[in-house]
């Protein structure tokens, strides 16, 4: 027999049948409830009891439960641990209501469209993309809802990684059945939620005709898409999902920017976490991610931005050079920095606030707050009159807009308003007449209730009657059981406690009514009146994030500035050219934080004869830092920032790859040697004779011949390829391949520096011109404290190797000319065979040809 469920559980099915793909919070009393699959999921997840309601029962519901006010917590760790959650309330009061309580979906939050800030990283933009593809083009959109950043673009697919890798991306939506774009979306990242729609959800006359709708116009020329439908058709997509989620006209979307696949540098992830730009590659040592050393922003708005501008260094000369006058503007005028930094200290978040109060998720506590930001532009603008640089005249004319949502907001919202429209007393009087009479009879009827003590007092002659007040029964006048005799008459009892009588009287009935109604009729307008200024704001959003971007970029500058001081940053010269010239460069991040004082040290890159620099030296000799810092400070400076050097010049690079370390991605079935060659395929494919190829070692992961084979091959064909003669920096531990500087003019040779100290060796962190002819393996394992016999015997067989080593061994040593396309080589035994004629050979002879034929074979190999 099939159990009944209970009206509760009818209703809860209902609603769940909608959301089958997100976990239901269904209110009940005070707590949100889960049940079923979604009760043991959160159990699991957020570590919460599973329990039931119906202990005895054979087939009891799971459930699992959060209190409401702590919702907000368990629902930001759902969303980081990829999880849509959709929230039903009771929508009636419980007490009023007839039968099962009414319930109806009040928000539906996912990872890439939630606005909760407990649910954000202040400092971090939160992107939902969207893909459209046609053949090898893909249309794609960005969206990042809680700021209203917009963004949409067409790319080709294997370019399409590197640029997306600069996004944090949170979600995902793409057309169903296509295995290209879910390959590619599987690489961004694994925890990503990715929603699939039927392809007529990207189709391009609706979705052109929603961005036309959302943003009233009549062609998108504006955005530069009209003729992009790839691109617009991912935009309007992405813009349906969000609106349709979160049932708003999320007005503050108020922009979107067409980007070019040629006005940022590329980079991939695995450069981005190779040169750790934003996260350690050990995640005990958070010290080592560059952001950390250079963000010194005041305000979340400028954190975010300094991230964008390292995540998406720019191409075009003009743009850099404007935000290096910036920072050259403000480093001449320093007083300018500390005073612009006092002013944006504690400035809130105006881009996210603007983006709750449009979408109808903000406090009153949040409309302060904005107007507060908003008091502080004329000081601002004022701090940075002695500023000569476009880039900040453009954003202090971007300050001086006219707004009335500051004087809106101080009109009518108190100071002291408590921190939710819900509890009433946000508005203020004067703003609105109707509020104001209501205002006015609830404080006269608690005036008249105020003096009645008094008055019934002397009326009575009972000196211990009190006026008072509860939820359940109102206002009341209690008089002890001792003095009821003198309780006149028209005093209507209506609760006995143990020693006193609680009465009303008809005059206290209405007054409380009149009160009460007041207060509830308050509590109603204020919302309304709210909502309305909200409305107001909301109109003007697009001005206030022109006017957020600003400060974020002026945050940034300033900042940048700041550090550019403080480190003796010098600012490069930017160049269309295809060199690299570094004077005493340095690590960023390892000059503050390897204990030691850095040595600095030069680069040259041209293409004539520095193309390909092969590094050898020691182990730990400095290597690795020289040639990632290389990469740092080309990315530093086409971001717009001062650069740790003396001197620098930089020829603008397209992309930036690296191969460094090994690490198995075992999750994805990709072995140690596996990751490292997948790595080197990638640069080889993409690298363009404008990129910056910076190689920690290739070849390591499998036996040695094999490894320099390998290594030999790659350094040729960038050498050779013409397509791909990128400025390339190798530090390799293979000396033989020092010896291509001889074969290749392009090629060059640097050595790090050390001293040998009896049986010591010194590190001297210096690179020099020139091959090195040694590892010092076995030193640098005697540091790390290798039992003595170990290295004993190390060096025994090191020993004997080397004597025993044939100086050189077999290179190709001969220049090769890279061919695209390779021809057979010639094949010596087939051409002899095809001049013999059979016939007329002796037996001795064919015994000498056989014999001709063996050599010939044993010599090729
Ligand atoms: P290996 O070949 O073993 O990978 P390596 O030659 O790549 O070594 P690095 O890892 O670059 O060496 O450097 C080792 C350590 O030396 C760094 O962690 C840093 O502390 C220090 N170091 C590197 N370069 C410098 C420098 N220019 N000045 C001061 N210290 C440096």
């Amino acid at each position: 027999m099939k159990s009944k469920l209970t009206p509760l559980m009818q209703q809860y099915k209902k609603i769940k049948e909608q959301y089958s793909d997100s976990i239901l919070f269904f209110q009940v009393g005070d707590f949100y409830e889960t049940f079923y699959e979604d009760a043991k999921e959160i159990s699991r997840l957020l570590n919460i009891a599973l329990t039931t309601r119906d202990k005895d029962k054979k087939n009891a519901v799971p459930l699992a439960g959060v209190p409401i006010h702590a919702a907000e917590s368990y629902i930001a760790k759902l969303l980081q641990l990829g999880r849509k959650v959709v929230v039903c309330d009771q929508v009636e009061d419980p007490s009023q209501a007839k039968g099962i309580v009414k319930r109806a979906v009040t928000d539906v939050i996912t990872p890439g469209t939630t606005l909760t800030p407990s649910t954000l990283d202040e400092n971090e933009n939160n992107f939902i993309l969207s893909l459209n593809r046609e053949d090898d083009l893909t249309g794609f959109a960005v969206l990042d809802i809680s700021t209203g950043e917009f963004i949409a673009g067409e790319e080709k697919l294997p370019n399409l990684e590197n640029l997306l890798s600069g996004y944090r991306i949170k979600e995902i939506l793409l057309p169903e059945d296509d295995d290209e774009l879910e390959e590619l979306v599987g690489n961004i990242d694994s925890g990503v939620i990715v929603e699939k729609f039927a392809p007529g959800f990207f189709d391009s006359m609706s979705t052109r005709e929603v961005l036309l709708d959302h943003f009233g116009l009549k062609s998108l020329d504006r955005f530069e898409l009209e003729d992009r439908l790839l691109a617009s058709s991912a935009a309007g997509a992405l813009l349906t999902y969000v609106k349709e989620l979160r049932r708003n006209p999320l007005r503050h979307i108020s922009s979107l920017r067409y980007i070019a696949g040629t006005e940022y540098l590329y980079m991939d992830s695995e450069t981005m976490r190779n040169l750790e730009i934003f996260d350690p590659i050990r995640s005990d040592s958070p010290e080592s991610a560059l952001i950390n050393h250079l963000d010194r922003t005041m305000t979340a708005g400028g954190a975010r931005a300094l991230r964008q501008w390292l995540a998406h260094p720019l191409r075009k000369r003009k743009k850099i050079i404007e935000r290096l006058d910036g920072i050259d503007a403000f480093i001449s005028n320093r007083t300018s920095i500390s005073r612009l930094r006092g002013l944006l200290n504690r400035m809130p978040d105006i881009e996210r606030i603007v983006s709750r109060v449009s979408a109808g998720k903000g406090g009153p506590r949040e409309l302060l707050a904005l107007a507060n930001a908003l008091e502080k532009l004329p000081e601002i603008v004022d701090s940075l009159s002695d500023l000569n640089a476009r880039i900040i005249a453009d954003a202090v004319e971007k300050l001086q807009v006219e707004l009335y949502s500051l004087e809106l907001i101080r009109k009518s919202i108190d100071p002291e308003c408590p921190l939710s429209i819900k509890d009433g007393g946000v508005i203020k009087e004067g703003y609105d007449d109707k509020l104001d009479s209501l205002i006015f009879a609830s404080r006269e009827g608690k005036k008249w209730i105020a003096s009645l003590q008094e008055k019934e007092r002397k009326k009575t002659g009972i000196t211990s009657l009190k006026v008072g007040y509860n939820k359940v029964f109102g206002y009341f006048i209690e008089v002890s059981k001792a003095n009821e005799d003198k309780v006149p008459k028209h005093y209507i009892c209506k609760q006995t406690l143990v020693s006193a009588q609680r009465y009303i009287t008809a005059e206290l009935k209405e007054k409380e009514n009149a009160i009460l109604s007041a207060d509830s009729q308050r509590t109603e307008l204020e919302k309304k009146i709210f909502a309305d200024i909200c409305q107001k704001v909301a109109s003007e959003s697009s001005k206030l994030q022109t006017v957020a971007k600003s400060i974020a970029y002026l945050d940034v500058i300033s900042s940048l500035a700041e550090i550019a001081l403080e480190r003796k940053y010098c600012r490069p010269e930017i160049e269309e050219s295809d060199a690299i010239t570094i004077s005493e460069g340095r690590h960023p991040v390892v000059e503050l934080i390897s204990g030691k004082s850095f040595i600095p040290n030069d680069l040259e890159m041209r293409p004539e004869d520095k193309q390909v620099l092969i590094i050898t030296g020691p182990n730990m000799g400095g290597k690795s830092t020289y040639i990632r810092q290389a990469a740092i400070i080309t990315i530093m400076a086409q971001a717009g920032s001062f650069v740790p050097a003396s001197k620098a010049s930089i020829g603008i690079v397209d992309r930036v790859f690296t191969r460094v370390g090994s690490s198995d991605n075992l999750a994805k079935g990709q072995s140690t040697f596996l990751t490292e060659m997948m790595e080197t395929a990638k640069i080889l494919n993409n690298c363009t004779s404008r990129s910056l190829v910076v190689m920690d070692e290739v070849g390591r992961g499998t036996s040695t011949l094999d490894g320099l084979s390998i290594a030999w091959a790659v350094t040729e064909f960038l050498l050779e390829n013409e397509r791909a003669r990128c400025k390339t920096l190798f530090a390799t531990h293979y000396h033989e391949l020092t010896k291509m500087a001889d074969i290749y003019p392009r090629a060059s040779n640097l050595r790090v520096e050390v001293k040998e100290w009896g049986d010591s060796i010194i590190f001297l962190y210096k690179i020099k011109p020139g091959a090195s002819d040694r590892s010092y393996g076995i030193h640098v394992a005697k540091l790390a404290g290798l039992p003595q016999s170990v290295i004993g015997r190390a060096k025994e067989i090191l020993d004997r190797l080397e004597s025993e080593r044939n100086s050189d061994r077999e290179l190709p040593v001969q220049r090769r000319v890279f061919q695209p396309y390779l021809f057979e080589e010639p094949d010596e035994i087939k051409e002899r065979l095809e001049k013999i004629d059979v016939n007329a050979l002796t037996p001795l002879d064919a015994i000498n040809i056989l014999n001709e034929l063996v050599k010939i074979a044993k010599n090729k190999h």
